[in-house]
């Protein structure tokens, strides 16, 4: 390997994730949702053994990621999860993507593009039952449904809402958006099978009721998650680690201000060795002083501000030598940082902390089962 960083992919731990979490579905339809480059896994590879693994349905969050997908040969059905614009309709459909339908505007702009253009899509409508981001009304589902059913210009294939507060398995809310879900599925008569569809990732494990036709967890396939498990869920874990090597070593005097701003002053004579990884890749700045990264199996704290390329950490009496491997986010021996210590450290959520690494690392794809 030549890189001074990178992230590293388990393969073999997301195939293990995957399997899980379709056993835990017990035959209803798997969607992946892979927007935002997979949580920071990675579209392409992560999509591909997605498919290869039988997972049902793919989501996305806008237009350019389901372009990529088709682009790289997926081949099964992709939803659109975002609201779309009119002057996307024709790659939507060029490239066979499946739209959410989230109001009688959509509805009549697409139906109008079809008919005009002699085409055919396939929809989801969005009922909005408590997230107030997109989707209609509980009240003017039933008339939008009836309204897009009545049309033959493009063919309703699902139904789905969203949670907003299933993180906390005691709010009954939660219970409430499931009630009007349930509502509107009664009060629409469908000639033919609709996919329903709500659960994501906190659906899955804390409201069994919420499955549906189709769940659509993501955070949980990518093994990140804050509930304590339940044994039907042991055996999920991250896949995702942050890797880099000691780029340098030297010998500071007691006294002695590191990095910007010499917001850390030694209190005696250490060690300190530079980690070529910086809020340029995506390791926060506000991370300076507070995390830690491990070396040779054990914490050392980060010391004076995360520059763009680069950090310092402590290594005290320790020794440690220019190429040894340092992990940020993952295990190392017997100890391990995981993803949500960084996000708490950055009062955030695990899903921020996925996505903040950009592309500058490079994702090596492993598979530990081998
Ligand atoms: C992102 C998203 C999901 C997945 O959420 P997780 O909490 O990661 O499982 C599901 N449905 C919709 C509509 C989303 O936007």
């Amino acid at each position: 390997m030549t890189y001074s960083s990178w992230i590293e992919i388990d393969l073999g731990q997301l195939k293990k994730n995957i399997q899980i979490i379709r056993n835990i579905l017990q035959g209803k339809l798997y969607c992946l949702p892979v927007k935002a480059n997979a949580y920071g896994h990675g579209l392409i590879e992560v999509s591909k053994l997605a498919q290869k693994e039988g997972v049902d349905y793919l989501a996305v969050a806008n237009l350019q990621e389901g372009i990529a997908l088709r682009k790289a040969n997926i081949s099964i059905p992709i939803l659109l999860l975002g609201a779309f614009y009119e002057n996307q309709i024709k790659e939507i459909i060029d490239y066979d993507l499946e739209v959410t339908v989230s109001s009688q505007y959509k509805a009549q702009i697409l139906a109008d593009y079809c008919k005009a253009n002699k085409k055919s899509c396939f929809a989801h409508l969005e009922v909005d039952t408590g997230m107030r981001r997109t989707g209609v009304r509980e009240e003017t589902a039933i008339s939008l449904y009836n309204f897009v059913k009545d049309q033959k210009h493009f063919e309703i294939k699902g139904i789905y809402s969203h949670f907003a507060l299933a993180e906390n398995n005691s709010d009954p809310f939660t219970k409430a958006q499931i009630d009007s879900f349930e509502r509107v599925l009664k009060a629409i008569k469908s000639d033919k099978p609709l996919i329903k569809h709500l659960a994501n990732s906190a659906g899955i494990y804390n409201f069994k009721d919420s499955y549906f036709d189709m769940a659509r967890p993501a955070a949980i396939s990518f093994g990140c998650y804050r509930e304590k498990i339940e044994k039907e869920f042991v055996g999920i874990k991250t896949c995702f680690s942050v890797k880099s090597r000691i780029s340098y070593f030297k010998v500071v005097q007691e006294g002695m201000g590191i990095s910007y701003g010499h917001q850390y002053i030694t209190d005696k004579q250490t060690r300190i060795v530079t980690v070529p990884v910086g809020y340029g890749d995506g390791y926060r700045r506000s991370l300076s002083n507070i995390s830690e990264v491990l070396i040779n199996g054990k914490r050392y704290p980060i010391r004076g501000i995360i520059c763009m390329d680069q950090f310092m950490v402590d290594i005290g009496e320790d020794s440690a030598y220019v190429g040894d491997e340092v992990v940020l986010i993952g295990k190392q021996k017997n100890e391990e940082i995981s993803i949500q210590e960084i996000a708490r450290l950055c009062n955030t959520v695990s899903y921020d902390i996925l996505c903040s690494f950009n592309q500058r690392l490079p994702r090596i794809y492993i598979n530990k089962e081998k």
